[in-house]
């Protein structure tokens, strides 16, 4: 049994990806084109946003925001430390602070109630990260940065698909990013990354940013200091076949995930996770909480051949990387805790009934429920 098998995915779809791929080989052409500028557009017509910018990845999608708003040396930009390093390691590369709040302990999000207490004349953007799937509470956070004047670029890497009180994530904020990494809710085949919004500004900013500040009418007219940040082709092609099959497949681990929760919630020592109301989860990760006994229990899992996966073991303000910011054990207690107890099962289409059985089955072995 695999975490996640996207082998398994691809021989689903063989056919599609494989004409899509040579598509592009018999084209002759390989960054940019028509394969991107049509996902793109097939991106603003699934989020219902105006403009949809196709980057070379997750980090890069945040780091192009960030640097479009202007966020700079001595800025300060708003997150939490229970997240991928690439959301706040993105601030960092702009040469700005990152701020974090803790996180609500029921969705691992960011804990809205403690924003304003973070925010200072250096504050520049609220940077919510949907983690796991479920959106943060994106009402909460806008009218925060309305009254601040601040703006919010969403880390939708993990939620592309989510929606919450009818809003899909990545869109509620100025700007959205997404992230098409392999094992992302949608995933290409290499890195890729997109950046939504419905600021024409904005837009035409990022486009110059993630190509070297190219004029649109001249490409050796290079209007300001940009990088090069595009996706390839080759991974448009191949993630425009697999955006039509997404909602199917969201559809296919939401049923999984309640199977989890209806079998699971026999195992008072497992916290399932919390779906709230009116919010669409995309589950990139199922992940239950376990006090006291999670290493263990991830140990018994993998010795009998259930991989599980810790997401995030080591909370962003304790990390060696981010040692230089100041901050100290016991400064951000929901995350350091969820970081001892979360613990992710394997979910995804593919995933076998006997197979989700049997980790269901192991899982209440470990707990003597059965
Ligand atoms: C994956 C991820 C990223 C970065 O995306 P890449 O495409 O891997 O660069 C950023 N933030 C979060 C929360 C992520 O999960």
């Amino acid at each position: 049994m695999k975490f996640l098998d996207l082998k398994k995915q691809y021989s689903q779809i063989t056919k599609e990806i494989n004409s899509a791929i040579l598509r592009v080989f018999r084209s002759g052409v390989f960054i940019g084109g028509e394969e991107v500028s049509n996902f793109e557009k097939e991106i603003t017509s699934y989020c219902n946003i105006k403009f949809a910018m196709a980057v070379n990845s997750g980090t890069d999608a945040i780091f192009l925001s960030l640097k479009a708003l202007g966020v700079k040396d001595g800025d300060e930009v708003i997150t939490t430390p229970f997240t991928f390093i690439a959301t706040a390691e993105a601030v960092a590369n702009c040469g700005a602070k990152p701020v974090f709040v803790d996180i609500d302990p029921v969705t691992f999000n960011i804990n809205v109630n403690q924003i304003e207490d973070k925010i200072t004349k250096k504050t520049k953007v609220i940077l919510p990260v949907h983690v796991f799937g479920q959106m943060a509470d994106m009402d909460k956070i806008m009218k925060l940065a309305y009254q601040y004047k601040l703006s919010v670029v969403e880390d939708a890497a993990q939620s592309f698909g989510a929606f919450y009180k009818g809003k899909m994530a990545g869109t509620v904020g100025h700007i959205g990013c997404y992230s098409f990494f392999p094992s992302k809710n949608l995933g290409a085949y290499g890195d890729g990354g997109m950046i939504v919004t419905n600021n024409k500004k904005i837009a035409e900013k990022i486009k110059l940013l993630k190509n070297h500040g190219s004029s649109p009418k001249n490409k050796y007219k290079n209007l300001i200091l940009g990088m090069n940040s595009r996706l390839d082709s080759l991974q448009a092609a191949i993630l425009r076949v697999k955006l039509k099959y997404l909602n199917k497949w969201m559809e296919e681990k939401r049923k999984k995930a309640t199977v989890y929760n209806k079998e699971l919630s026999a195992v008072k020592k497992i916290i399932l996770p919390q779906v709230l109301t009116n919010s669409k989860h995309t589950y990139h990760q199922y992940s239950i909480r376990v006090t006291n006994e999670r290493n263990n229990l991830h140990n018994f899992l993998k010795q009998i051949g259930v991989p599980t996966m810790i997401y995030y073991s080591l909370p962003l303000h304790l990390q060696p990387a981010f040692k230089y910011l100041g901050y100290k054990k016991g400064d951000f207690p929901n995350s350091e805790i969820a970081s001892q107890e979360v613990l992710s099962l394997p979910l995804y289409p593919e995933l076998s009934q006997a197979e989700q059985k049997l980790i269901i089955n192991k899982i209440k072995s470990f707990f003597k429920v059965i």
